[in-house]
């Protein structure tokens, strides 16, 4: 990905726009510019081989005016204190946009999980869970799995929150397995809302849903199940990649034997009946739908005149950079923003969230119900709001989000 941009920067930028349009006084801004909470440990656990091996971490908490901080935890190489810091502002804004009761948080540990064995990946998410306890908790702030965490890390938190304060705690994490309090529904829920949201876009523009052809970049939890979700509702799926390459038929490929075949080999690549092609191409597409679901700085101003899509949803959190919204938006191809296009993850986490503090358990037609109903809402309310001003989706999501919060902050007013 070239023309890398600090996401923290991006960050700014977005709500350096969003506060000039809403006329926000400076202080404000100056609140919201800079994350509340911030803790940065350092991780030492007992590796296979019988060495102490050092990992730094964080947990990031932006702004709970709204209500407790909530956030994902990413393992990945590339970890820093300003990514992390990104993604819990860009949580802020999300849960505000999705009208549900949370600040922003987010947490990661710089690490090579794919080199790592299931046994340090435990003592690693163990003892973190250890040193961020203090800040965490079901009324603090909840996390949620990320880029290379998943149900078991959070099986992994919850129990070892739990054996600490001595007594089962379900409610201080979500994303878990069903069999320790997880939510039906939690696992698909990001791509499920990055599709519906696709769905309404294809609305406004005419484009039938049946039949339409997407391209997804990345094949993790968010791009498999939207690459599913979208072909079970009739799309067309053309290319997918990860971050071994990319694969792709004009004809139309089948995800559940993507899936399959990722799962034997480790990777998208190298699946028959398909072309080979370059991450760069994925995103370059004639497709109807783009669903970027990798990382940050996917779509910058060195590729974003190439992109061919009608739509993009933005599964990943910061796939583009505002250079190339500039140039999407003249393109006008509609742009649904990561706050509102992968908040799914997040809403139905509240949703199962609000089901272990009621120790209740909701079936899968009820949570996707509940799902499609607040995703269709945000997206129209995006939309209108877009069309009012003239503006891109984005400006119209982060106005929504960072509005609300202002709001949220000036009614509780400064403490003394
Ligand atoms: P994941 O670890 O399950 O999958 C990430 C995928 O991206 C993998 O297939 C990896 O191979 C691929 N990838 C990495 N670098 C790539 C590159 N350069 N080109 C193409 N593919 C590449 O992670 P995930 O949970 O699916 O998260 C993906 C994105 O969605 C992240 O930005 C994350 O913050 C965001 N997100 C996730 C959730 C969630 O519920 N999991 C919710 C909201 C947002």
């Amino acid at each position: 990905m070239s023309n890398e941009q600090s996401p923290y920067c991006v960050a700014l930028e977005q709500l350096r726009l969003a506060v000039e349009k809403l006329n926000l006084e400076h202080g404000i801004h100056a609140m919201l510019k800079v994350p509340k909470r911030s803790l940065t440990v350092s991780i030492a656990i007992r590796m296979d081989n019988g060495e102490t091996g050092v990992f730094t971490g964080c947990r990031v908490q932006h702004m709970d005016a709204r209500g407790p901080f909530k956030g994902g935890i990413r393992y990945h190489p590339n970890v820093t204190l300003d990514e992390v810091t990104a993604l819990s502002m860009w949580m802020t804004w999300k849960c505000s946009v999705m009208d549900i009761p949370y600040g922003g948080a987010k947490g990661g540990i710089c690490c090579n999980p794919k080199e790592m064995s299931k046994g340090e990946l435990e003592r690693l998410t163990r003892r973190y869970t250890s040193m961020i306890f203090d800040i965490i908790g079901p009324y603090r702030d909840v996390p949620a799995p990320d880029v290379y965490t998943d149900a078991q890390t959070m099986a992994w938190i919850m129990d070892t929150y739990s054996q600490i304060k001595g007594y089962s705690v379900p409610e201080c994490v979500t994303g878990k397995p069903i069999s320790v309090g997880g939510s039906e529904g939690r696992a698909e829920a990001t791509s499920l809302g990055a599709v519906i949201c696709a769905e309404e876009a294809a609305k406004k523009l005419g484009v039938k849903i049946k039949g339409a052809t997407v391209a997804v970049q990345g094949y993790g939890n968010v791009g498999w199940n939207a690459a599913k979700i979208a072909y079970d509702l009739g799309c067309k799926i053309v290319a997918v990649s990860d971050s071994k390459g990319g694969i792709s038929n004009p004809n139309g490929l089948n995800p559940y034997k993507i899936y399959e075949h990722k799962t034997r080999t480790g990777s998208v690549v190298g699946f028959k009946d398909a072309k080979e092609v370059s991450n760069e191409e994925i995103l370059e597409t004639k497709c109807d739908i783009l669903i970027p679901a990798a990382l940050e700085n996917a779509i910058t101003k060195d590729n974003a005149d190439k992109i061919k899509a009608k739509i993009v949803s933005e599964g990943a959190n910061g796939p583009t950079t505002p250079e190339a919204d500039k140039i999407l938006f003249e393109k006008k191809i509609l742009l649904i923003p990561d706050i509102l296009a992968n908040a799914g993850g997040v809403t139905v986490s509240y949703y199962e969230w609000v089901q272990n503090l009621e120790r209740e358990h909701w079936p899968l037609e009820e949570v996707n119900q509940k799902l499609e109903t607040k995703m269709v809402k945000a997206f129209n309310d995006v939309y209108t709001l877009a069309q009012k001003e003239k503006c891109e989706m984005r400006t119209a999501a982060l106005m929504l989000g960072v509005g609300r919060v202002a709001e949220a902050i000036k009614t509780l007013g400064l403490w003394p």
